[in-house]
């Protein structure tokens, strides 16, 4: 039997979206080439860092209480930093997703009266109460006396360089670079156009420090934001870097005194870094990280194949199948709210946990409309495991992410597909 006869017998799938699917696979080989060059680019680069850094099997065990002497810990941090081209890097378990380490990078480096710009508009949702522009802004920046600007993007969607710099004042302190979407209908920025970004940035002012939101961006590419020229990156273990192997966790990398900085808003000012128990996550941590870059192929190329075969059938994609792509986030708009939330749920019925439930619209909190979700993946909100999201509102679009086995996401595509194509 082929695989497209058990796509058939066993799942149903209609013949024409078969073939539908299998025509548009055609049309996206070349792009899959490309990104297999990234992924052993990347797959060398992470092997060159764990054997520059003798990483044995000693590095693997974890610690308890405070943390002190954790050499596994301590290995994992100077891989990342490698692997960054930067100088220092905090990867922790207790750090519990990307918000969390944005907010300690924001927090441990920026103090009253001095000023944060957003250089890509508006950032992403869970960060508006962060910084104190949604909500009571309890615990905020903004509470903290942190004054914090926006340049919107241009009706073209690329970053105003000339309104970044003439926004930047003698109070300006740092600016802020989200790379990936995110949730927004825009396009992600590429490490080529954020090393442009921050050329202009120190034209004006050399000392800034550059902070990018590096989010769902890991390993897209062959170089990470710090190597052209950000000072701090931060992101989440549970999306690309993680492999969909660690349990937990995010990472902050860059400067050494800036990571520093933000390893005393984690822990307390003058222990830092120094502690921190690895609870015996060290080996999935690192096995994450092994298997990232091969992880985050697959995510990209499920990504093309929606991106494509949605297009082929007269949807609006964002990026299109055969654009540059700096992130996983694959967004499609769809014509109706029926059709957003069948599409939604048939990514559901394509998972390999919870695939006998259906997700339905509900008003989750902080967010102004109802929101639909499908996840069905080993570890709770991971977004490197095929998940989609949409709120329901118009323009009805379906931000879709992740995948830790192409065939899956091609499983998942064929089953949303016969749902609102049939
Ligand atoms: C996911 C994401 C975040 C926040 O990460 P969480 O782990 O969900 O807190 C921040 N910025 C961007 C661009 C993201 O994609």
């Amino acid at each position: 039997m082929t695989s497209q006869e058990f796509l058939k017998n066993n799942f149903n799938i209609p013949p024409k979206v078969i073939e539908l699917i299998e025509s548009a696979e055609k049309s996206c080989l070349d792009i899959f080439k490309k990104i297999d060059e990234i992924v052993e680019y990347n797959q060398y680069k992470v092997i060159y860092h764990f054997q520059k850094n003798k990483l044995s099997d000693i590095h693997f065990n974890g610690t308890t209480g405070y943390g002190y002497g954790d050499i596994g810990r301590d290995v994992i941090e100077k891989i990342y930093a490698g692997i960054f081209g930067a100088e220092d890097a905090l990867v922790r378990p207790q750090i519990v997703s990307g918000t969390h380490a944005i907010s300690i990078v924001l927090f441990g480096n920026l103090k009253p009266n001095e000023e944060l710009i957003s250089a890509s508009g508006k950032p992403y949702d869970t960060l508006e109460e962060v910084i104190g522009i949604k909500g009571e802004g309890r615990g905020s920046l903004r509470e903290c006396g942190i004054i914090y600007k926006e340049v919107p993007l241009l009706e073209n969607g690329e970053m105003d360089v000339e309104g970044i710099k003439k926004a930047i004042t003698s109070k300006t302190k740092m600016i802020m670079i989200q790379r990936s979407k995110g949730y927004d209908y825009r396009k992600s920025f590429t490490i080529a156009e954020i090393g442009e970004v921050i050329k202009e940035i120190r034209k004006v002012k050399e000392d800034i420090i550059v902070f990018v939101d590096n989010c769902y961006g890991e390993f897209t590419e062959k170089k990470e934001p710090t190597e052209v020229g950000a000072d701090i990156v931060a992101g989440s273990l549970i999306k690309n870097i993680g492999g969909g192997i660690a349990p937990t966790g995010g990472y902050v990398v860059g400067k050494k005194e800036l990571v520093e900085n933000a390893s005393y808003k984690l822990y307390a000012p003058g222990i830092g870094k120094e502690v921190g128990p690895s609870l015996g996550f060290n080996r999935l941590i690192l096995q994450g990280l092994f298997f990232a870059p091969k992880v985050v192929g697959e995510a990209l190329k499920g990504a093309v194949l929606l991106s494509k075969v949605m297009s082929d059938l007269g949807y609006e994609v964002l990026p299109e199948y055969n654009e540059e792509r700096t992130d996983i986030v694959q967004a499609v708009k769809f014509r109706t709210e029926k059709e957003l939330i069948s599409f939604i749920q048939g990514i559901q019925l394509g998972s390999y946990v919870d695939a006998h439930v259906l997700p339905e619209p509900w008003d989750m909190p902080g967010y102004q409309d109802k929101v639909i979700m499908a996840a069905g993946g080993f570890i709770q909100g991971s977004s490197i495991e095929l998940s989609a999201d949409a709120p329901i509102r118009e323009p009805y679009t379906a931000y879709v992410q992740g995948g830790l086995s192409y065939p899956q996401v091609k499983l998942a595509i064929s089953i949303a597909l016969s749902r609102i194509y049939s």
